[in-house]
């Protein structure tokens, strides 16, 4: 499958995971929105958040969200889901952004 986000996690592009777990890595968005704007991304392949159904997964998912939003924000962000073309998912892997700070 050509999936940038399964390149990314299988570390094909050398991206800098600013935080990981067993499930999910964290990386900074390459084109950041806002101050802060990290991607959460589970490392096996599923389309959107609608599709991933392993609890286990998703545990480990919000998980490293939650230790994102610590570690690089003041506790103040939004997390953002974009779920389908029309929604404005560009990148069909499931990922979560973290946004905080004035927008750049
Ligand atoms: P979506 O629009 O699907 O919710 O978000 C996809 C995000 O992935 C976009 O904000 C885009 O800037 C980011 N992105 C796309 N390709 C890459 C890449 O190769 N590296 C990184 N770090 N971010 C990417
Ligand atoms: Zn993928």
């Amino acid at each position: 499958m050509d999936c940038i986000f399964c390149k990314i996690v299988a570390g094909e592009f050398g991206t800098e995971f600013v935080a990981e777990n067993q499930h999910a890595v964290a990386f900074r968005d390459i084109n950041p929105l806002a101050k802060v704007h990290i991607l959460v991304v589970p490392r096996n392949h599923s389309s959107n958040i609608a599709e991933l159904e392993d609890v286990e997964e998703l545990s480990e998912l919000f998980s490293l969200i939650r230790s994102v939003a610590a570690d690089f924000t003041d506790g103040q962000f939004r997390l953002q889901f974009n779920s389908g073309e029309k929604e404005g998912q560009t990148v069909f892997h499931t990922h979560a952004h973290v946004l905080s700070g004035r927008a750049v």
